[in-house]
C-alpha cells in the first residue's frame, strides 16, 4: 500500500515536472535565444522587439489611466475659478478740458481747404472781384451756407479796405476774428444736466438712424462719467435691432447701467422707466437714445413728441440733442428743421466732421435753428467726441 501511495506521488511530481518543463519552455520560447557571437546585431534586434511592442502599451495605458484620474477632478476644483471675471475693469475716459485741441489735428487735416484755402485767397497781392468770387465759393463749398457766406464776404471786404496793406499776420488774425463771430462765440454751448432737487438731470438724444446717434450717446456718456458724473442710458431706440445692445455695450465700459424693453416695444415707457430708474438710483443723469427712422413718418414723428411727453411726467428735460451728420450736408439742414418742428431742440452734436471738409455745416445749422453746436465728433474712438469751442475750432481751421 505504501509502496502503491509513493508510486502515485512519484508519478504526479513527474508529471509536475514534466509540465512545468513545458511551461516553462513555452515561456522561453518567446523569449529569443541568447545572442550567439554576433551581438551587434541581434541584440537590439531580436529581444526588443518583443519588449517594444508592449511597453508602449503598457505605458499608454498608464498614461491615460493617470492623466485620465487628474483630469477628471481638475474641473472640480477649477469650477470656482469661473466665478472671478465678474469685475470687468472699467474705462476711464479721458478727461473733457482740451479734447478739441487733442483732436483738433483730425479737424485740421479734413478741413484743410477750407481754413487754407482762404488764408491763400486773402494773401493775394491783388484782391479783385475774381478773387472775391473765389472766397464766396470756397466758403459755399464748406457748407457755410448763402447768406453767412455774404456776411463774412461783405464784412472781410471792408476790413482789408480799411486795413490798406496787410501782412500774413494781420490777415490771420482778422479772419479768425471774422470766423469766431458767424460762429456765435455767445451761444452757451455747455450741455445741460443739473436736473431737479429729486430728480436727475435728462437728456434726450434725437436724430435720423446713421447719423451716429447711439454712439453719440455712449461718448456722451462717457463725457459725463469723465467730469465725475453717474449715468444712466435708456435704450428708447426700439426700433434698430442693434442699438440696445450697442448703447448697454458703451454703458458697460463705463459702469452705466442701460434700461431696455422688448425689441419693437414702446419707446416712450422705456424712456419713462429709465428716468425712474435713475431717480430710483439717485443718478446724476439719465442719457435717452430714441428711434431714429423719424422724419419719414409723421406718425413717429408725433411718437417722439409723445416720448419727450411721458418723460415730462418725472420732470422737465435738461437738453434735446439733435445729431446730424456734417457729411450730409444740405440734407442734414433738411432733417434739423424737420426735427424742430417736433420737439425743442436745445443743442446740436455734428458727427464725423473728420471725414469731410465742409465743417462750415457748423455755421449754417446754428443758423438754420438758432441753436449752438455743443458738442462735435471726430472719430469712431469712444473719446473722440468734445465739446464745441469755436476758438480751438477756427484754429484748427487756419492753423495759429
Ligand atoms: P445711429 O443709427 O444714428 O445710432 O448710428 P450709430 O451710432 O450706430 O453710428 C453709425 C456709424 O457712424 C458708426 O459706424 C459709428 O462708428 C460712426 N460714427 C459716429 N460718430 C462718428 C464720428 O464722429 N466720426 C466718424 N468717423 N464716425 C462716426
Amino acid at each position: 500500500m505504501e509502496i502503491v501511495i509513493l508510486a502515485v506521488v512519484i508519478a504526479l511530481v513527474a508529471v509536475g515536472l514534466v509540465g512545468g518543463l513545458v511551461v516553462g519552455s513555452r515561456k522561453k520560447k518567446k523569449l529569443p535565444p541568447p545572442p550567439p557571437s554576433t551581438p551587434t546585431i541581434t541584440p537590439p534586434a531580436e529581444p526588443q522587439v518583443g519588449e517594444e511592442a508592449e511597453k508602449p502599451r503598457d505605458e499608454a495605458r498608464r498614461t491615460i489611466d493617470d492623466v485620465g484620474l487628474p483630469d477628471a477632478t481638475a474641473p472640480v476644483e477649477e469650477a470656482p475659478v469661473v466665478e472671478v471675471p465678474e469685475a470687468p475693469a472699467l474705462d476711464v475716459p479721458e478727461p473733457t478740458a482740451g479734447r478739441l485741441v487733442r483732436l483738433r489735428a483730425r479737424l485740421a487735416r479734413s478741413q484743410n481747404s477750407l481754413g487754407k484755402g482762404l488764408l491763400t485767397l486773402l494773401s493775394r497781392d491783388n484782391l479783385d472781384e475774381d478773387t472775391w468770387e473765389e472766397i464766396e465759393d470756397t466758403l459755399l463749398t464748406a457748407d457755410v451756407g448763402v447768406a453767412p457766406t455774404q456776411e463774412l464776404v461783405e464784412r472781410l471786404r471792408e476790413r482789408v479796405r480799411v486795413l490798406g496793406t496787410r501782412t500774413p499776420e494781420e490777415l490771420r488774425a482778422l479772419l479768425r476774428e471774422e470766423l469766431i463771430t458767424l460762429l456765435g462765440p455767445d451761444f452757451d454751448r455747455e450741455v445741460k444736466t443739473e436736473g431737479g432737487a429729486e430728480t436727475p438731470g435728462v437728456v434726450m438724444v434725437v436724430g435720423v438712424n446713421g447719423t451716429g446717434k447711439t454712439t453719440t450717446t455712449g461718448k456722451l456718456a462717457r463725457v459725463l462719467v469723465a467730469d465725475g458724473r453717474s449715468v444712466v442710458l435708456g435704450a428708447a431706440d426700439t426700433f434698430r435691432a442693434a442699438a440696445a445692445d450697442q448703447l448697454q455695450t458703451w454703458g458697460e465700459r463705463v459702469g452705466a447701467r442701460t434700461v431696455r424693453g422688448p425689441e419693437g416695444g414702446d419707446p416712450a415707457s422705456i424712456a419713462y422707466d429709465a428716468v425712474k430708474e435713475g431717480i430710483a438710483e439717485g443718478a446724476d443723469v439719465v442719457l435717452i437714445d430714441t428711434a431714429g427712422r423719424l422724419h419719414t413718418k409723421t406718425g413717429l414723428m408725433d411718437e417722439l413728441g409723445k416720448v419727450k411727453r411721458v418723460v415730462e411726467k418725472h420732470g422737465p428735460l435738461d437738453e434735446v440733442l439733435l445729431v446730424l451728420d456734417a457729411t450730409t450736408g444740405q440734407n442734414g439742414l433738411v432733417q434739423a428743421r424737420v426735427f424742430a418742428e417736433v420737439v425743442d431742440i436745445t443743442g446740436i452734436v455734428l458727427t464725423k466732421l473728420d471725414g469731410t471738409a465742409k465743417g462750415g455745416i457748423v455755421i449754417a445749422v446754428q443758423r438754420e435753428l438758432g441753436v449752438p453746436v455743443k458738442l462735435i465728433g471726430l472719430g469712431e474712438g469712444p473719446d473722440d467726441l468734445a465739446p464745441f469751442e469755436p476758438g480751438a475750432f477756427v484754429d484748427a481751421l487756419i492753423g495759429d
